[in-house]
């Protein structure tokens, strides 16, 4: 099966390449794993896949002793401060860097571990409630202040886009995104490498590429759907 749908993605991903113009290297694709066992993932590595994302520090460190070396690990969820000395010398990128405390915090444990950690901000550009995120208004003054902070660096912004049943309709906060990172870019602040877009899942990755994602987090589509079991 995740043979299968990773043909699928894979020949989407090519297409909405070839539709804007873009090479298929500029896109990586996360396979997001959260909730699946390591049987599933073992099988995407065979495949090829070296990408992992996850969302939850404690199933993200279990998975990453039982997996290869090699494996780049994403964390794409909401972080608590308390459990960020967990993950700094784990992951190869934080995607959901959404305040300055959090951001203090990844600091302070990364020169402990004396790593550097590559981080994205994540902007919650369709102003949902149910998100985390920093406003777009917001954004270029909190990479600024992050940008100040010792052994971190900003590659980038995040955003998680609302569920809809038309991807077209995300089109517009992707866009959004975008422009939010090309006018950072123009501000030139040191230490701010702005070269990556983590933007589009299952429903929307398409439409995320055609808007500049360089990064898109797809689980279901890979994995199939997910089971929450309700305790
Ligand atoms: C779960 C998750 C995804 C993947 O969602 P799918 O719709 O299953 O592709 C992507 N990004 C984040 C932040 C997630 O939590």
């Amino acid at each position: 099966m995740i043979s299968e749908n990773l043909h699928r993605v894979e020949e989407h991903i090519t297409a909405a390449c070839n539709k804007s113009g873009r090479k298929r290297e500029e896109v990586t694709l996360i396979a997001v794993s959260k909730t699946k066992p390591v049987e599933m993932l073992k099988e995407a590595y065979q495949l090829g896949c070296r990408d992992f994302g996850e969302n939850k520090v404690q199933e993200l460190t279990e998975k990453y002793e039982q997996l290869p070396k090699d494996i780049r690990w994403h964390m794409i969820g909401h972080l608590q401060r308390n459990k960020v000395k967990y993950i700094v010398d784990k992951v190869y990128m934080i995607h959901s860097v959404d305040s300055f405390r959090l951001a203090e915090e990844i600091s302070k444990e990364a020169i402990k571990k004396n790593v550097t950690v590559s981080i994205l901000v994540e902007v919650n550009v369709a102003m949902e409630e149910s998100k985390f995120g920093t406003t777009a208004e917001n954004a270029a003054h909190l990479v600024e202040e992050i940008s100040k902070l010792p052994n971190i660096v900003i590659k980038g912004l995040m955003t998680i886009a609302p569920y809809v049943e038309n991807s077209e309709e995300n089109r517009l906060y992707f866009a959004k995104l975008k422009q939010i990172y090309v006018d950072i870019i123009h501000k030139n602040i040191d230490n701010v490498f702005m070269e990556e877009l983590s933007m589009g899942m299952t429903g929307d990755y398409e439409v995320a590429i055609e808007e500049g994602a360089t990064y898109i987090r797809v689980g279901t589509g890979i994995f199939g759907e997910r089971q929450y079991t309700t305790v």
